[in-house]
């Protein structure tokens, strides 16, 4: 067997640890006589695993009583739209910050619900974050919603902004549990699992308890935030072996220091990579510094036609998943929880050799 470096943007590496968790637990879930896979939602076993994850996850983000933790389906998309459905009226304008793919896609979902206005937009090649002072808010606004971490741009809000007392609504998907974050500054935190979670099929909603009956009429019930709280999140079978994943990996996460360790080693990570791509005067980086992500790297070479041999040569070394996204090319480096600082150093040192050989 030969587990390789997996830099995928999502779905994401697992911890080996929770893997082997998993393989030994696949047959038979303590003394259940089955898997996770096949207990039922409402049995005492899976709710028992079900609590305790949603315990471990408000433990490591310290959620504050009054917010509601969901562990439902459809993904971060499904909640593109759950969000204007849960927030809003046909009337109600919602703000927007444009910082590049994922906000453009949560942007366009919205328009199909409520008015969008776009309060700030990084514009160019979406390397930047608006800074604060500029955003043109609606007063009365239903929320604001922006994108922490744009895992394609690879581009991270190194601030919270301050909206006032309009909620504040934030795509999590790829930066959730990467440091410790005030939760109490949010009126909603969303995240699909696949980055820095668990498994596809789960999408966790952080959701303030006063902003719950709020959706409208028609909102399918599988997205209505209240009708989910009131059920636990079982209002009808949920994604039981992916939140079961989940759970083993705030179990680990715990193991690990939990997320001031996770800060530390995430920091350390990124500036190793971040250092050999600006050192190298071969590699190239466009974020702006300060809004460089943690999680997402993405980086060019000097000619697109290196692209291919450099890819092949990593998979060769045991680093895959390096190509950037469809639709900005060159490279990425997807840097999540899972991936070890060996993992890191290894690409660093790929990066040099492949230099020395075509730099
Ligand atoms: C991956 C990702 C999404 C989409 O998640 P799905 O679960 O595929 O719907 C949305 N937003 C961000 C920031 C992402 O990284």
């Amino acid at each position: 067997m030969t587990r390789v470096f997996n830099f995928s943007a999502g779905p994401a590496a697992l911890p080996a640890e929770v893997l082997e968790q998993l393989r030994d637990e696949m047959l038979e879930w303590r003394t259940s006589g089955m898997s996770v896979m096949e207990m039922s939602h409402r049995g005492k076993d899976f709710v028992g695993i079900a609590e305790r994850a949603e315990a471990d996850l408000r433990e490591l983000l310290a959620v504050p009583s009054n917010y509601k933790v969901l562990f439902l389906q459809g993904g971060a998309t499904g909640q593109f739209a759950a969000i204007p459905l849960n927030l809003t009226t046909g009337d109600s304008v919602a703000d927007y910050v444009n910082t590049g793919a994922w906000s453009k896609k949560a942007i366009s979902e919205a328009r199909r619900y409520c008015k969008v206005n776009v309060a700030a937009d990084a514009g160019g090649n979406y390397s930047t974050v608006p800074s604060r002072d500029g955003w043109k808010l609606t007063p009365g606004a239903a929320y604001v919603h922006y994108t922490p971490n744009e895992t394609i741009g690879g581009v991270e809000f190194p601030f919270v902004p301050d909206v006032g007392d309009v909620p504040l609504v934030a795509d999590m998907s790829s930066t959730i549990l990467s440091r410790p974050i005030d939760v109490s500054r949010f009126g909603v935190i969303y995240a699909g699992a696949q980055k820095n979670i668990g498994p596809a099929g789960l999408v966790v909603v952080i959701v303030r308890e006063d902003l719950l009956g709020r959706a409208r009429p028609d909102t399918p019930t599988v997205f209505d935030w209240k009708a989910m709280a009131a059920d636990g999140s079982m209002l009808n079978t949920p994604a039981t072996y992916s939140w079961y994943v989940a759970g083993a990996v705030f179990q680990w996460i715990k193991r690990q220091g939990g997320l001031a360790a996770m800060e530390r080693l995430n920091r350390a990570k990124a500036e190793k990579l971040y250092a050999a791509i600006d050192g190298s005067g071969f590699y190239r980086n466009p974020v702006t510094k300060e809004c460089r992500s943690w999680m997402n790297v993405p980086f060019t070479m000097p000619s697109e036609a290196l692209d291919k041999p450099f890819l092949e040569g990593a998979k060769a070394a045991g680093l895959v998943a390096l190509a950037g996204h469809r639709s900005v090319g060159g490279m990425r480096a997807s840097i999540y929880n899972a991936m070890p600082m060996a993992g890191v150093e290894a690409l660093v040192g790929y990066m040099a050799e492949f230099q020395r050989k075509h730099g």
